[in-house]
C-alpha cells in the first residue's frame, strides 16, 4: 500500500490487531521511505441496502426484524430453526446481489413471500394476510385458493 505521506509504494506492515468486537483487523503500517506511520482498517465487504419504509423513512438493513417477522409466521408450524436459517440467508444473499444502496420495504415482503410458500402454506397465508393487509374477505379467499 502507497505511503499517504510520500506517495512511496513501499510500507510495511508493523502491527495487526483485530478489533475487540471482531468486526475489523487494524494494520499499523510504516513508510519504507519516509518511516511515517499509518492505521488501515480491514473490514468484511458485505452491506446491506437501506430499507425505505412506506413512509419514506429509511432504516438500515436488520436482521433481527426479518427473523422475528419469520418466528411469526413459523409459530408452532412444523419448520426447523436450519430450515428458517437458510431461508434467512437467501433472502440476505438476494439483498446482497441487488446492489442497491437502498431498497423499498415491499421487496422484503416479496422475498418473505416467496420463501415462506416454500416451507409452509400455513406460515405464508398468515404472512401475507398481515403483509399485503387485505380490504375485504375476497381477497383473502384468492389467497388461500392459491395456496390449495
Ligand atoms: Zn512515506
Amino acid at each position: 500500500m502507497k505511503c499517504p505521506f510520500c506517495a512511496h509504494n513501499e510500507t510495511q506492515v508493523a502491527d495487526t490487531r483485530v478489533s475487540d468486537d471482531g468486526d475489523f483487523i487494524r494494520r499499523r503500517r510504516q513508510c519504507a521511505h519516509c518511516a511515517k506511520r499509518f492505521t488501515t482498517y480491514e473490514r468484511p465487504d458485505v452491506s446491506f441496502p437501506s430499507i425505505v419504509k412506506k413512509d419514506g423513512r429509511r432504516v438500515p438493513y436488520a436482521r433481527a426484524k426479518l427473523q422475528a417477522s419469520l418466528d411469526l409466521a413459523l409459530r408452532k408450524r412444523p419448520v426447523s430453526t436450519e430450515q428458517q436459517d437458510s431461508a434467512i440467508e437467501r433472502i440476505e444473499e438476494k439483498l446482497l446481489s441487488a446492489a442497491a444502496r437502498e431498497l423499498p420495504s415491499s421487496r422484503i415482503g416479496e422475498l418473505v413471500m416467496r420463501e415462506l410458500k416454500k416451507l409452509d402454506k400455513v406460515a405464508y397465508v398468515r404472512f401475507a394476510s398481515v403483509y399485503r393487509s387485505f380490504e375485504d374477505i375476497d381477497e383473502f379467499r384468492a389467497l388461500v385458493d392459491e395456496v390449495r
